[in-house]
């Protein structure tokens, strides 16, 4: 039987690349959206539409969907992973860095939601992941903003997954700490990167599969059960 199309925004690298790759395997045709499109189609995955898609851009995020509906069918799943990190001292960071991280994580994350939404609540059915992390339960230094844009994520998705839980949409929060990405390379202050390269290097973290396999597990329960949120990080981290 054919299997429903699932979204997945960040799918260019790390966790998305892996959840890409897993979902390929399980035989779902696919829509990957990123910045990078030569990524994406790197990975090289049957029954694929790849899509150079800001996620900021919610025209760009509903047209490719749209695209993807018209090949494929109906989004039966959005995993909204796309995602940016820039670690920083509130006292100097520069301000265009925390409106980069709520652009991405948060209204890009919205973006994704609001595409396929209305589709999923129309036809009774239907899953949304949303990527946060333990730094949306818990602070950290340096994380002020970064953990703020992923505690809206928490917030976000509880209050969604009251709104459409009468309307058999399922709303998913995947958490994970540490995770082996590319994610920190994006941090401009040097000494923060490299305190945490080294803590990343002398420390157990998640690899992009074990996140992987924890959104296929949530997406894998009968319709009628929802993974409410999953947190989950190496044994070993504090
Ligand atoms: P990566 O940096 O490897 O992946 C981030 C992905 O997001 C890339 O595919 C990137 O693609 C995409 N992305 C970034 N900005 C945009 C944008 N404006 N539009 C579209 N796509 C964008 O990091 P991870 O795999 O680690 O991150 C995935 C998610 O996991 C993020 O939400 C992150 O916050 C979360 N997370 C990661 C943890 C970690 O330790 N690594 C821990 C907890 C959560 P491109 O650049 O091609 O656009």
């Amino acid at each position: 039987m054919t299997k429903p199309l699932i979204v997945i925004t960040g799918a260019s690298s790390g966790i998305g690349a892996a959840t890409a790759q897993t979902f390929a395997e399980l035989g779902h045709p696919l829509l990957l959206l990123a910045r990078r499109l030569d990524r994406l189609e790197d990975l090289k995955l049957p029954e694929t539409l790849c899509r150079a898609v800001d996620v900021t851009d919610a025209k760009a995020v509903s047209a490719a969907v749209a695209e993807a509906e018209a090949q494929y069918g109906p989004t039966d799943a959005i995993v909204n992973n796309a995602g940016v990190m820039l670690l920083g001292h509130i006292a100097n960071q520069a301000p265009a860095e925390w409106r980069t991280m709520f652009d991405v994580n948060v209204l890009g994350l919205l973006n994704g939601v609001h595409a396929v939404l209305p589709g999923m609540i129309e036809r009774g059915r239907g899953t949304v992941v949303n990527v946060s992390s333990v730094a949306g339960r818990k602070g950290f230094p340096n994380h002020a903003v970064y953990g703020g844009t992923k505690f809206a994520v928490h917030a976000m998705s509880e209050s969604l997954r009251e709104e459409v839980a009468g309307k058999g949409v399922r709303v998913t929060t995947i958490a994970p700490g540490a995770v082996e990405t590319e994610l920190l390379s994006h941090t401009t202050d040097e000494g923060i990167k490299a305190d945490y390269q080294a803590w990343k290097e002398a420390n157990d973290v998640l690899t992009s599969e074990d996140v992987a396999a924890t959104i296929r597990f949530a997406y894998e329960q009968p319709q009628r059960v929802c993974v409410r949120e999953v947190v989950l990080a190496a044994t070993a981290q504090q």
